[in-house]
């Protein structure tokens, strides 16, 4: 023993000073290792002579240097913390099994913890240790799993009062939570872990608890056992932190339900959301409406301004929806440039719905600032109810959607509500689909002509070829009726290359009998994506012997944004031919110049709504016809109805003109027989001016 005082150490800096040298003498030569553990700096600042051996140190100086926080696990670095903590805030003792390792051998001891401060006011640990002789394997092991585990492990009596609980239980629970009851959040969830627990022994729940680091998801699993102490019936739980996975799940479900771009719920969430509204709806007798909103020729913006430009105007368009938004309503927005607004409307608010589609118009008509453009959206919407024409939110936005079709098929910018003639009207257009094959099979669509004049002469100079079906019941079907169809139908190409060929076997008729006419050929965007289409035309050019540069071929503005590369190497081997190119429908769209220039194109017919606007929108026009002019191409004016507007185009510079005043799509006899009148008239004009002469 006198070997032990002898190894006893100086006092450590600040530590020992002020105690007295008998207290001194009996702490050395107790059996009990004795050491204090300064938490912060991971090393040992006083130890008695048994402490010294347990430690297996020669020297205290030895025992001192040694930086015990090398090869300590995180594990055990965030227990000491907890329990520097715990001795700071209620001088908390604990008695645990540890194992510590000196000079790697394993030593599992019974230590008692209590909180020293040291003389710089810092909190230690005061450590008191016994080797615990005869010790089990199994129960060291368990004892050390149980003081490192992250799982959090406690002990309680059935009224629920705190028994025991592992460090890292104690690290979660709040301090003052000495009662199950009081951490949880929601006490229903309290009750029912114990009276599952009294009904089946054992019970698992994910419940909100208050803890040390706020509020936070435990997976609660609760058993039914015995305290070992007292022999009482008590409940053991063990718990982990889910929040994590509660979150990312949240997170998952809210993912899966909005639109990362405008952050709408989305086309999944509608019906929940409709169900929503249709509960409130039984009980307070309200209706519902449900407004399905396209923006018109979106595309367009898409196409020519690129996307970025396209998402502003959807994320404007978005916020003036959600803006307009009542209590009880939901916007939803089902992809694209489509949107859904669900719309309750209370008894004592009987027409709110038109109004609200009235306001959903005027609101979009302001136009949008992207960028340094203005941009103009208009919507086209379809209105069906709740509970009138049904009640399940599939059906109901299906005939939302008829009803928006015919809201566009009206002239865009307007809404419809549905009615049931509507569905009539498209089941009638699965019926003239049926029909439509049948025509085609039969040679029974055939294009009709209609002349393109040179302005000012009034000559015939080119004649336009228009699709036609001659219906055995209904009668003659405009091509605004059955073209759409067809290309949705995929019978677009079909017909296209039918026109295509009666057209230039008609151009050669008229050429053999002394009529130069060009003629000018409407192709869809279907039929530029074909493989073969260049070569279908190189094929029908040679077989009928026409000179391509008598062919045109009308496409529209966003035909050429396409970014299909087929469509681009059609174009140019079609051009590579010899075939003219024109621009059909221009100034209705937003137009791109650099693309329009860079694809030559030959000509550029200006589409009739701006001619019939004249005199109102003579600025547009004649901006769109300095357009023409800079890219050097022939000017057509669609939609010559009257002389006025015939004067102003030869006035303004257009090349040529077609329009009703001159005629209209017509049969091809009726074409030739206003030929051979223009030529009589011109041969008797020149006979006259031959014999003033
Ligand atoms: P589009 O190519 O712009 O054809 C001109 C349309 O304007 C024709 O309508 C014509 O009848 C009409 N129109 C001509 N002059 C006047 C006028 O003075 N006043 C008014 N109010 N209208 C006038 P149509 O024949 O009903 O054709 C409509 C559209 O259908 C065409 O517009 C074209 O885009 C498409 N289409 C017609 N035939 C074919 C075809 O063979 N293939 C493809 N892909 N589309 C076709
Ligand atoms: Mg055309
Ligand atoms: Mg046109």
């Amino acid at each position: 023993m006198s070997e032990g005082i002898a190894r006893a150490a100086p006092p450590p800096p600040g530590f020992a000073a002020g105690l007295a040298a008998r207290s001194r003498w009996v702490l050395e030569r107790l059996s009990t290792a004795v050491w204090v553990f300064d938490i912060d700096h991971g090393r040992v600042v006083w130890a008695n002579a048994a402490a010294l051996d347990l430690w297996v140190a020669e020297t205290p100086e030895e025992l001192y240097a040694r930086d015990l926080k090398q090869g300590m696990s995180p594990a055990v670095e965030r227990r000491l913390k907890q329990y520097q903590a715990d001795f700071v805030e209620r001088d908390a003792t604990f008695t645990e099994m540890w194992t510590l390792y000196p000079r790697g051998v394993p030593r599992p001891l019974r230590v008692r913890f209590s909180g020293i401060a040291l003389d710089d006011g810092r909190m230690a640990m005061l450590c008191e240790g016994r080797e615990e002789a005869g010790q089990q394997p199994e129960a060291l092991r368990s004892a050390d799993a149980l003081l490192h585990t992250q799982l959090m492990i406690s002990l309680h009596d059935r009224s629920g009062r705190t028994l025991y609980c592992n460090p890292a239980a104690r690290a979660s629970f709040d301090a003052n939570h000495d009662q199950l009851a009081r951490r949880f959040v929601r006490e229903e969830d309290c009750q029912a872990l114990l009276s599952g627990v009294g009904a089946t022994g054992e019970v698992s729940l994910i419940a909100e608890v208050y803890t040390s680091r706020g509020v936070r998801w435990h997976e609660l699993t609760a058993r039914a056992c015995h305290d070992p102490a007292s022999g009482q019936p008590s409940i053991l739980i063990s718990e982990t932190d889910v929040s994590e996975l509660k979150e990312a799940e949240a997170l998952a479900h809210s993912r899966a339900h909005h639109d990362p771009l405008t952050g709408l719920p989305n086309r999944l969430a509608m019906p929940l959301l409709f169900e929503g509204l249709v509960k409130r709806a039984e009980e307070t007798g309200a209706g519902i409406g449900v407004l399905f909103i396209d923006l018109d020729q979106f595309k367009a913006i898409n196409d020519t301004l690129g996307h970025l430009q396209g998402d502003a105007v959807l994320m404007e368009v978005a916020r003036r929806l959600f803006e307009l938004r009542g209590r009880h309503d939901a916007v939803v927005r089902l992809g694209g440039d489509e949107f859904l607004f669900l719309a309750a409307e209370e008894p004592h608010e009987a027409g709110r719905i038109e109004d609200l589609a009235g306001r959903i118009l005027a609101q979009l008509a302001l136009p949008v600032q992207a960028e340094r453009r203005r941009l103009m959206v208009t919507p086209s919407i379809g209105i069906a109810r709740f509970p009138e024409q049904g009640s399940d939110p599939q059906l109901l936005m299906q005939k939302a959607d008829l009803a928006m079709y015919e809201a566009k098929a009206a002239g865009r910018n307007q809404y419809r509500i549905y009615d049931e003639r509507m569905r009539s009207r498209n089941d009638d257009g699965m019926e003239l689909l049926a029909d439509l094959r049948e025509a085609l099979r039969r040679g029974q669509i055939e294009p009709y002509y209609q002349p393109r004049c040179a302005a000012g002469a009034g000559r015939i100079v080119a004649v336009e070829a228009l699709a036609r079906w001659n219906h055995p019941e209904r009668g003659l079907v405009s091509p605004c009726e059955f073209i759409p169809l067809a290309e949705k139908a995929g019978l677009i190409s079909q017909i296209g290359a039918s026109i295509l060929e009666q057209a230039l076997r008609q151009q050669r008729i008229w050429a053999q009998q002394g009529f130069d006419l060009a003629i000018s050929v409407n192709v869809s965007l279907r039929q530029l994506c074909e493989v073969e289409f260049a070569a279908l035309v190189r094929r029908l050019l040679a077989c009928y012997c026409v000179d391509p540069d008598r062919l045109e071929l009308e496409l529209t503005e966003t035909l050429l944004l396409e970014s299909n590369p087929v469509v681009h190497e059609n174009l140019e081997q079609v051009r590579a031919l010899g075939v003219r190119i024109a621009i059909d429908d221009f100034g209705t769209g937003y137009s791109n110049l650099a693309r329009l220039n860079e694809m030559a194109v030959d000509c550029i017919k200006i589409d009739r709504s701006l001619i019939g606007g004249l005199p109102r929108n003579e600025q547009i026009l004649r901006l769109v016809i300095d357009m023409c002019n800079f890219m050097q191409v022939r000017i057509v004016a669609e939609g010559i109805e009257t002389q006025v507007a015939a004067d102003w185009a030869f006035a303004h510079g257009c090349h040529e003109l077609q329009g009703f005043l001159y005629g209209r799509p017509m049969p091809v006899g009726e074409l030739d027989a206003m030929l051979r009148r223009q030529s009589e008239v011109a041969g008797a004009l020149r006979t006259l001016a031959l014999g003033v002469a």
